[in-house]
């Protein structure tokens, strides 16, 4: 079965939070009773699916990968967790990510680091890592990841899988541990669009729980990939080809470009001018949320708690100096510096004013074309132990941030190798248009 698999390789990948072998088992049996009963089977039944450590799962430790929830246990299921259960799938797994979902490697992670399948010594990305390196070592089907600035799509294209990012609003965020909540969204990943489709499916449409998700039709996203994009209007914004992407990374994406051209679709040069804007305009909005986010872990509702303390401000203190990682500090301090009086105007506010601009970019590109095809990372996977900036890290997220910050969604899938590493590329969408981007990468696999 699936766990021998996974008792081979999780030791190398180190994808995993927790394994929930024996109720996996005990539920794989039923399906396998059903099948000789000759039943019909329900859309996800028996298919293995891991899921993320920020969502929360009833009875199942649900971590963030920090050490202020280290023994935190779901007292509820997320909505995608309650929808997954009732689809027939299989839950055999929380994965592991950036602590909070703040990172691009997992190495934040208070528990561990995880590994990408295609080279042992190099990260699967972040945050989700885990879900990543999971589905691209073959050790589980389908998993969701969150992406609040990328962390599902660098991920998948740095793991040589599957992701999508969906709309803003498209699926339920409930249960899923806030970030920064106007930007997060759950998605799901896998090898091939068609799966991930199938997923999307199953999580996506609304949910009377999350005030943000809104009441559209879901369509049949499986139904849709017939393979057909003639005349399709993809536009390829010229921002996107900056002096720090990989050149080989370029030559990946315009022989994907060409191979667009011969499926039959409408190749449109755009400009997206204010993208050279979005990593500062995001990791203000991001931190900025995250702070009031995060206020909730206090030691005194739920998580760790210091060991001894003088009074509650010292508890307060203790609890969160102990309880957080350097990141998670350091996008705090961020957060509450650009939220103070006097700072307010000149960070916040301005950052907002920006989102703005960048999100009447797409507006304005949409009124041209379908879809908008970009690299999805400047870089292929680098080393684990590479010494990488903060800002460095931070820098290598503007072409996935974009995205987040206009709340459109964002599909990745693989294009190619460089040095034997997956590269991915990015289709962007409409918002509430993930048909017309899984139709497109469906066409283009
Ligand atoms: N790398 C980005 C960050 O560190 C994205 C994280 C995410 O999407 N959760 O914030």
């Amino acid at each position: 079965d699936i766990f021998d698999r996974i008792e081979k390789t999780e030791s190398k990948l180190g994808s995993f939070t927790l394994l929930k072998k024996e109720s996996a088992l005990e539920e794989a049996k039923k399906v396998d009773e059903k099948i000789a009963r000759g039943e019909e089977l329900l859309p996800l039944e028996g298919i293995p699916v891991a899921i993320k450590d920020n969502m929360v799962s009833k009875g199942d430790l649900t971590t963030s990968a920090s050490k202020i929830l280290a023994n935190y246990e779901g007292i509820y299921d997320a909505t995608v967790v309650k929808r997954l259960k009732e689809a027939g799938a299989i839950i055999i797994a929380k994965t592991n990510m950036d602590e909070f979902a703040m990172g691009s490697t997992t190495k934040s992670s208070y528990i561990q680091e995880s590994k990408n399948p295609w080279d042992l010594e190099r990260t699967p990305g972040g945050s989700s890592g885990g879900a990543a390196s999971s589905v691209g070592g073959y050790q589980v089907t389908l998993s969701l990841g969150s992406d609040t600035g990328g962390s599902i799509r660098q991920p998948a294209a740095f793991c040589g899988i599957v992701g999508l990012k969906p709309t803003y609003g498209r699926v339920s965020r409930y249960g899923l541990m806030a970030f920064a909540s106007s930007l997060d969204q759950i998605g799901p990943m896998g090898r091939s669009v068609e799966d991930v489709a199938a997923l999307f499916n199953v999580i996506g449409g609304y949910d009377e729980m999350d005030a943000t998700s809104m009441e559209l039709e879901m369509p049949d996203f499986t139904a849709n990939l017939d393979g057909n994009i003639k005349g399709m209007k993809i536009g390829i914004p010229k921002e996107y080809f900056i002096d720090g992407l990989n050149p080989k990374i370029k030559k990946v994406t315009e022989d994907a470009i060409e191979n667009f051209k011969k499926l039959g679709a409408e190749i449109v040069p755009i400009s997206l001018p204010n993208t050279e804007f979005a990593p500062a305009t995001y990791y203000i909005i991001a931190p900025a949320e995250a702070s009031s986010n995060l206020a909730r872990f206090d030691g005194v509702r739920y998580g760790y708690r210091a060991g001894s303390y003088n009074g509650i401000e010292d508890m307060y203190i203790k609890t969160r100096s102990e309880g957080f990682g350097p990141e998670v500090k350091r996008r705090i301090m961020i957060g509450t510096y650009v939220l103070s009086a006097g700072y307010y105007d000149a960070y916040y506010k301005k950052a907002q004013k920006v989102r703005r601009l960048i999100k009447n970019d797409f507006e304005k590109a949409f009124n041209e074309v379908d879809v908008i095809l970009t690299p999805a990372t400047p870089g292929t996977s680098f080393k684990l132990t590479d010494k990488k900036t903060p800002v460095e890290l931070y820098l290598e997220d503007i072409f996935t941030i974009p995205a987040n910050l206009s709340g459109i969604p964002g599909l990745v899938i693989p294009a190619g190798k460089v040095d034997n590493l997956p590269v991915g590329i990015q289709l962007l969408g409409k918002a509430f248009d993930e048909a017309t981007i899984l139709k497109a990468g469906d066409a283009y696999e």
